[in-house]
């Protein structure tokens, strides 16, 4: 079958992977002159099934409601006008009661770990290197009270198979030697082993190569204007360079996933989350992170690809827009210089923000809706590069006509 990719981020890419596995014809097409330019771009690089806690959570509404009033760092919703906000922000306040957010959780955990071992498995089978670090994810916090909560929280995922360690003050020193010069700022932490990191982007690139060495026609620069239907069926997708057609369609977009969607009209609860990042040059500094982790307290991640760091923040309501200023990064950059004061060059840091495509549930959402050969992949929010993997093959399988290896309740359009 000849299956066309819309939108070349990690999701349509490793989705271009699984199909060409399957034995398809694909064709893939990006507006950007390189794949992974946009939300793939700048992410805190974690492949993280140990940080799979939906944010739809019974906490969260209060925190949102907080953000209304105080300048908060690591949230902000500012209301605005637009009505695709208050819809989607209706439905992500249905989904914050402790079962849902149980629920929700353990499905996206079980999408994580079997995105994981996808991933293992790609990398046996293709050469791609993209910086990958497997020391681990330290999540830590800066009080006994807090670490206590966290240690409770997290048993929902060491239940689930996650595997977990709990680290007292001087146990994160010897995992992360780099966070001596802070040991008084560290109260203890959780250290999930197998939790692992890589630069999504650069891995993003090296794996289009591969689909592209194994006959895949990827087309860069090329911008979707419209998606032709008649009646239950996608005809072909007009672009800035031409019309292309094929047998069936993979919807994978991003944050721009809701707008064809709705062109098309079906609805698909897709909200952009603004964050924002900072690649660190480590230069000639001599105690950079070696193990990525989660300042719990802070809400800011951090992590080193070979010789960068990259230190992630930030959940904002701001719509599609994009831009940044340096007073975006102060806070960021002040955590992360307390925490490693010899880690990297500070004055030369870089950044970026990025919108992350977030359905109220947390979870994506795959299948077909109105048209039997246009089927989507989309909404992967703040683990997209997690979960890229199993979203590919979930939704090469379903494309086949195979049964999937994981159930996908709640995840279906
Ligand atoms: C600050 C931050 C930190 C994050 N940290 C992590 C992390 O540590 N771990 C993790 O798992 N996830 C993380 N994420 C989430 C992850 O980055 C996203 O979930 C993931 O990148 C989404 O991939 P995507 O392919 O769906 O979207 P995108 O990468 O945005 O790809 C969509 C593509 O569609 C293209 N496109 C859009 N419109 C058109 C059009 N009209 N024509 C042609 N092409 C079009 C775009 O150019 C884009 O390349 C983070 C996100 C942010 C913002």
């Amino acid at each position: 079958m000849r299956v066309m990719v819309l939108g070349g981020g990690v999701v349509g890419v490793t989705t271009a992977y699984q199909l060409l596995k399957d034995g398809h014809e694909v064709v893939l097409i990006e507006r950007r002159s390189g794949v992974a330019e946009e939300t793939s771009w700048g992410n805190a690089g974690m492949i993280a099934p140990g940080h799979s806690f939906v944010w739809s959570s019974p906490r969260a509404p209060m925190i949102l409601l907080k953000s209304l009033v105080l300048k908060d760092q690591a949230l902000r919703f500012r209301p605005s006008a637009d009505p695709r906000l208050w819809s989607w922000s209706l439905k992500f306040l249905a989904q914050c009661t402790a079962e849902r957010a149980r629920t929700n959780t353990l499905r996206k955990h079980q999408l994580c770990l079997y995105s994981q071992r996808l991933l293992h498995e790609t990398l046996a089978d293709a050469e791609i290197d993209y910086d990958r670090n497997t020391r681990g994810i330290l999540y830590f916090y800066r009080s006994e009270e807090r670490l206590a909560a966290g240690v409770k929280h997290m048993q929902l995922l060491s239940d689930d198979g996650q595997e977990t360690q709990v680290l007292d003050r001087d146990a994160v020193i010897r995992v992360e030697p780099s966070l001596a010069a802070a040991r008084d700022k560290v109260a203890g932490g959780i250290y999930c082993p197998t939790d692992e990191t890589g630069d999504c982007n650069k891995f993003t690139r090296a794996l289009a190569a591969e689909c592209i060495k194994r006959g895949a026609e990827f087309h860069l620069g090329m911008e979707i204007l419209r998606i032709d239907a008649d009646g239950d069926a996608i005809l072909g997708v007009e672009t800035s360079k031409g019309r292309l057609t094929a047998d069936a369609y993979v919807l994978a977009l991003g944050n721009h996933a809701p707008i064809f969607a709705r062109q098309l009209g079906v609805s698909l609860p897709v909200y952009p989350i603004k964050g924002y990042s900072l690649t660190i040059p480590v230069g000639n500094h001599a105690a950079p992170p070696t193990v990525a982790s989660v300042d719990e307290d802070n809400l800011v991640a951090i992590s080193s690809f070979g010789d960068r760091v990259r230190v992630t923040a930030t959940a904002e309501f701001a719509g599609y827009d994009t831009s940044h200023k340096p007073q975006d990064f102060d806070f960021m950059l002040g955590v992360v210089r307390d925490l490693y004061p010899d880690g990297a060059d500070f004055e030369r840091a870089e950044g970026w923000a990025g919108l992350r495509p977030m359905t109220p549930e947390g979870t994506p959402r795959f299948g077909r809706k109105k048209h039997r050969n246009l089927w989507f992949n989309s909404g992967h929010g703040h683990m997209g590069w997690t979960m890229s993997h199993a979203a590919a093959r979930v939704t090469a399988d379903l494309i086949g006509g195979k049964p999937t290896e994981i159930p996908l309740d709640g995840m279906m359009m």
